[in-house]
């Protein structure tokens, strides 16, 4: 198959993803990226706080300006507090106070200076920090957001909308009984002495204020904003009716009755009951379980409230605290009870099946998930839009959070976090890691530390991925986190220290002379692994079990590998092989494109458990493929590795493939891991290095093969040759990152 024809088989989309059939005129236009890889950044994040009053400020960043930068809350009005002196509240009110509309208009000037400055370093993107659902203030007292909310009208000479009619109080977000849902916990020390609200992202009042505030930022000069937190848990009146019409874009009302029973949008509510957390804190006993865990009174000095008997003091606690005890609470129940006692008093015996026992109910939590998650992502194409007239090609870069263990995903995909979602709203990505050991390279527990299921996850989803993390480090690792990016097929290392710009430079100038090295690549992997995200929000764990062991197994075995997701499926006759580890659920559609893959000699890999439902959760007469291996150590052969040498565990590498007419260039990128911050690389001499060719070249002629490196200009011509449908050669030595160029020509 030649390598351009993976992404032309587009045009076969099949409905990959559940319930999307009639998703058509709702599905996201492709972004740009999803065309190939892009040309990889540097980034640096800074919130310092006195940005405007620091003179060396502009005079740092010059020295080794970034592609990106990432500011705080230097913004004319902050998303959570409006306009004010400093962007958090202090004991000392008087500093933290509002600032006046003179005082507001003569600091919008002072960043619209600081801005320009910055670009004229050579920094290209510049963007400040906004949050979809943090707000400060006081409702009882009316401080901080509600301050604001009380002088509305003094601010609308800045192009403010009339304010509107209903208090900041009815645009926070609900639980299922309709009181105010705290996802932090309401006395957040950030945010002390005043409290930490979450509005919610579907709320059209709260809409309407992010909308002025984005294009406040982009009149200043800025090229984009990063939007923080994005979590959502919400059954407000707003929630409830987007969720009809979100049920409406995605299925047809014969789909609707199908899955859920009714062919009415109007009819099927989100699904509260599997909300594990909102389940427990409806459970008298809940409480008695917290005393027992964390000892008489030590919450309530915690989290600031007098007892935890009324529901409401318990909502203060926040959300995402009361996450862990609830599951915790309900495993002691499991515990606790006998099946017939759990039967009787919950209505289920087995409590991790809580509200989702029916297929229609688990169909509907499902559901439900997602579209908290499409929420994130309908917010960010509004504000796009919203700004687009101000600012043409305004970037945005929502936080998804931490994709780097099993749990923090698990954790995530219920808070509204899913990178297909949120992707057609989305220019870059980030994925905030460890600061303390997050650096990669040699892991202290032993194994590495690689950010590469960020990578490859993001660029299977047409989304820039920017990897956020510290710890201590050495010049080597540094240049390792640039290398990530510059092998994962776009995106950037998110630097939060001001040590060794002098690598940053390197890169920067790496990527800017080269960039027909890393533009508009398609991978040349022959091995693809599922990797379905809508698993998890069906609650099957094991799936992403699976590929987090199956990622680290293959990579560190030198395969070549993609994912691929739902929505990429239609790709899977572009390669050889192909890995579905415990996908429970998989559509009749997903079925039949890899039927027929299998039926043209697809080799098709089973670990774990088979699909054993339907999309709409409902139970298959038996098994999907069962006669498929489930054994992947067939993998480690020469046919899919990218070397054969053994005993290298820390190295990996990365191949791309680009066709222009008769010509191919073929780019391999090479990484050793092996470092950590008191040891320098030990590097490796003489690795021998081999890859499958895609057809159209499997018998090209190889022309030039040239070895780069950030740190040097001197470019390494290297010998090699084209036989059996491979490319081999030997590189002299590794030491951090080279990245081999293959010129070729067909015959
Ligand atoms: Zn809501």
């Amino acid at each position: 198959m030649p390598m351009m024809n993976r992404r032309d088989l587009l045009k076969l989309t099949l409905a990959g993803a559940f319930g999307s059939v009639a998703a058509a005129k709702h599905r996201r236009l492709l972004p740009a990226v999803r065309s190939g890889t892009t040309l990889p950044a540097t980034y640096v994040i800074d919130y310092g706080r006195n940005h405007l009053s620091d003179p060396q400020f502009i005079a740092r960043l010059a020295e080794a300006p970034p592609n990106l930068l990432h500011l705080g809350h230097d913004c004319p009005f902050t998303a959570h507090w409006g306009p004010r002196a400093i962007p958090l509240p202090v004991p000392d009110i008087s500093q933290y106070r509002l600032l006046t509309p003179s005082e507001t208009s003569a600091r919008s000037l002072a960043i619209k200076t600081m801005v320009r400055e910055l670009h004229g370093t050579g920094v290209q993107i510049i963007f400040p920090y906004i949050n979809s659902q943090q707000m400060g203030g006081d409702i009882e007292k009316r401080l901080g957001f509600w301050e604001f909310y009380d002088h509305w009208d003094e601010y609308l000479s800045f192009g403010l909308p009339p304010r509107p009619s209903a208090d900041p109080a009815e645009w926070l977000q609900r639980d299922p009984a309709g009181r105010i849902l705290f996802n932090n916990p309401a006395a957040y020390p950030g945010y002390a002495p005043q409290f930490f609200y979450s509005p919610c992202p579907n709320n059209a009042y709260w809409r309407t204020w992010l909308r002025f505030v984005v294009v406040s930022i982009a009149q200043a000069g800025f090229d984009g904003v990063f939007v923080d937190d994005n979590i959502i848990h919400c059954y407000c009146r707003y929630c409830r009716e987007s969720f009809r019409h979100y049920l409406r874009s995605r299925y047809t009302p014969r789909e609707l009755r199908s899955g859920f029973g009714t062919s009415e949008a109007d009819k099927i509510e989100l699904c509260s009951p599997a909300d594990k957390t909102a389940w427990a804190k409806a459970q008298p006993a809940f409480i008695e379980y917290l005393i027992s865990r964390y000892g008489r009174g030590e919450l309530e000095k915690r989290f600031q409230i007098a007892d935890l008997t009324t529901p409401s003091n318990l909502d203060r606690v926040g959300y995402n605290f009361l996450e862990r005890p609830a599951r915790e609470f309900i495993a002691s129940l499991e515990q606790k009870y006998s099946p017939e006692e759990r039967r009787r008093q919950f209505g289920t015996a087995d409590l991790s099946r809580l509200g989702i026992e029916r297929p229609e109910d688990r169909l509907r939590w499902f559901e439900t998930q997602r579209f908290w998650a499409w929420s994130i992502g309908d917010l960010l194409v509004d504000l796009r839009r919203a700004v687009t007239p101000y600012r043409q090609g305004f970037v945005f870069v929502p936080n998804w959070g931490s994709m780097q263990t099993v749990g923090g995903v698990e954790g995530r995909r219920i808070q509204g976090k899913n990178v297909a979602e949120w992707a057609r709203g989305s220019d870059y990505m980030m994925f905030e890691e460890d600061y303390r050991h997050g650096i990669p390279g040699r892991a202290a527990a032993g194994g590495f530390t690689v950010h590469d299921i960020q990578y490859k996850f993001a660029l299977a989803n047409g989304v820039r991925p920017v990897v956020l993390f510290g710890g201590p480090r050495s010049r080597a690792n540094v240049e390792l986190a640039h290398a990530e990016a510059a092998a994962g097929g776009g995106g950037c290392f998110v630097e939060n220290s001001s040590q060794f710009g002098d690598v940053r430079r390197l890169y920067r100038r790496f990527y800017e002379t080269h960039p027909d090295l890393f533009t508009g690549y398609q991978s040349i992997a022959q091995v693809a692994l599922a990797f379905f995200y809508n698993q998890t929000h069906m609650e099957n764990p094991d799936h992403l079990r699976q590929i987090y062991s199956l990622n680290s197994a293959l990579a560190s075995g030198h395969v070549l590998f993609d994912f691929l997701t739902e929505e990429t499926l239609h790709l899977v006759p572009g390669y050889r092989l192909f890995i579905l580890p415990s996908v429970a659920y998989l559509s009749r559609a997903q079925e039949r494109a890899i039927q027929q893959w299998m039926d043209r000699g697809g080799q098709l890999i089973v670990p774990g458990d088979h699909p054993t439902f339907y999309e709409e959760a409902k139970p298959r007469p038996g098994p999907a493929f069962g006669s498929a291996p489930a054994d992947v150590s067939a993998l480690r052969s020469p046919q899919f590795q990218w070397t054969g040498r053994e005993g290298l565990p820390g190295l990996r590498g990365y191949a791309y493939g680009k066709q222009e007419g008769r010509h191919a260039r073929v780019t391999i990128h090479l990484l050793n891991y092996d470092l950590d911050a008191t040891h320098e690389p030990e590097p490796v001499h003489d690795l021998p290095v081999s890859v499958a060719l895609p057809a159209a070249f499997q018998h090209a002629t190889l022309g030039k093969l040239s070895a780069f490196a950030p740190d040097s200009s001197e470019v390494l011509e290297l010998h090699g040759e084209v036989r059996d449908g491979r490319l081999s050669f030997e590189l002299p030595e590794l030491r951090v990152y080279r990245l081999v160029e293959a010129l070729m020509t067909a015959k």
